[in-house]
């Protein structure tokens, strides 16, 4: 048995701290139905983050779409994934009998919380490497159950590629990998490893030897690409901590012993314990980065749900703003502004652009849920954002 629960669990909202139980037995048994809406929103982003990225709203649809078809009268409305947001703004919004859906804010809040960390995390890695590509190998670092998520969430955060051989399958997209230390050792040569990649896989994927298992990643460089000439797309070098010394001139020597030899056509690809701040600091002589504990632990955004309205009054807890809001954003910085619902922001943004509603509706078949969209969204951010800095 593994340690994860079931969808129906969730539906059922087992997956539910104790309070919210003994809260919507004590509301039943007190024939107290009220309906109230509750917004999503987090007062603070990690580290020194001063934006982030919306994820995990399918599944959070999902249970929602789940939970409705079983009678529960619910309206949702929500920003769009992918959209760009800020702290104390409202990402969801939902409104219904209390009752009813209080059980369900323990798993709605785990959906979004750990998505957008991770697509956040991805994001800024996007920022980071510009054009260069970036492949998400950060499934093996959490619970197998989870993978589709971090690759959904890497995905719409920017990366190229995933490596788990489902998630590419879920995101239709086709997965990415080069070659393990196994297959080197196990063979017992990196030329070798190589020529039967190529022969095996040289047709569907792109030649890429991993060069630091055995041999200097120099010396074992230049073996790969003189033995395999044009069919060589790359070399990776995984290079273990304890021998890295200094990466960035490791990088640099192969990539001048290789050109040195007719071989500047082969990528330099790089991987282990890589993150954003290293990205940025070896994109001059890197090709692309696979990215794994870095990017699947992206801190979880701290996204925690309050009522916000009773019973169409204005009502929240000490340290909230009370009613329903609208989020508007500027789509030439990405300010964000929140209003009350039905308003617009007075004027323009500060740069003079024009702000823009986020909030929509979230109906069935109108509201736009699918990945790539939410991918576009994150992308065209990172280019405004980018010119910006
Ligand atoms: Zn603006």
């Amino acid at each position: 048995m593994m340690n994860t629960v079931t969808y129906e669990e969730i539906v059922e909202g087992k997956v539910t701290d104790l309070y919210f139980e003994r809260t919507r037995e004590i509301l039943k048994k007190k024939g107290i139905k009220k309906r109230v809406r509750a917004e999503v929103m987090a007062k603070s982003l990690p580290d020194d983050w001063d934006w982030a990225v919306f994820a995990g709203l399918d599944e959070a649809f999902s249970l929602f779409k789940e939970v409705k078809g079983r009678g529960m009268d619910l309206n949702i409305r929500a920003i769009p994934e992918g959209s760009i947001f800020r702290p104390w703004n409202a990402v969801l919004e939902i409104e219904g009998d209390y009752a009813d859906f209080c059980v369900y804010e323990t798993a709605i809040l785990g959906f979004l919380c750990q998505a957008s960390g991770i697509a956040t995390m991805a994001a800024r890695c996007r920022l980071a490497a510009a054009e260069k590509m970036l492949l998400s190998f950060g499934g093996r670092r959490m619970h197998p159950a989870i993978s589709p998520m971090i690759d959904r969430s890497a995905w719409i955060g920017g990366f190229d590629g995933v490596s788990i051989v489902t998630s590419a399958q879920r995101l239709g997209v086709k997965p990415s990998g080069t070659m393990p230390h196994g297959l080197v050792l196990v063979m017992g040569d990196t030329v070798e490893a190589t020529k039967a990649f190529a022969e095996y896989f040289g047709s569907q994927a792109k030649v890429i030897s991993l060069i630091d298992t055995i041999g200097d990643e120099k010396f074992e460089a230049v073996r790969v690409a003189d033995a395999l000439g044009k069919e060589l797309f790359g070399v990776r070098l995984d290079t273990p901590a304890s021998r890295r010394g200094d990466f960035e001139r490791i990088i640099r020597e192969v990539k001048w012993e290789l050109s040195l030899r007719g071989h500047d056509n082969v990528g330099i690809y790089v991987s282990g314990g890589l993150g954003e701040y290293e990205i940025a600091k070896l994109i001059p002589f890197v090709d692309g980065f696979g990215m794994g504990t870095y990017l699947s632990s992206g801190r979880a955004i701290d996204f925690s749900m309050d009522i916000v309205e009773i019973e169409g009054k204005p009502m929240a807890k000490r340290g909230k703003y009370a009613g329903a809001k609208d989020l508007f954003h500027c789509p030439e910085c990405y300010l964000t502004k929140s209003v009350p619902m039905g308003k617009r922001p007075f004027g323009y943004c500060e740069c003079g652009g024009k702000w823009a509603k986020m909030t929509e509706e979230a109906i069935p078949g109108k509201f736009d849920v699918t990945v790539e969209s939410a991918r576009k969204r994150v992308m065209r951010a990172i280019t405004t954002l980018r010119a910006l800095t």
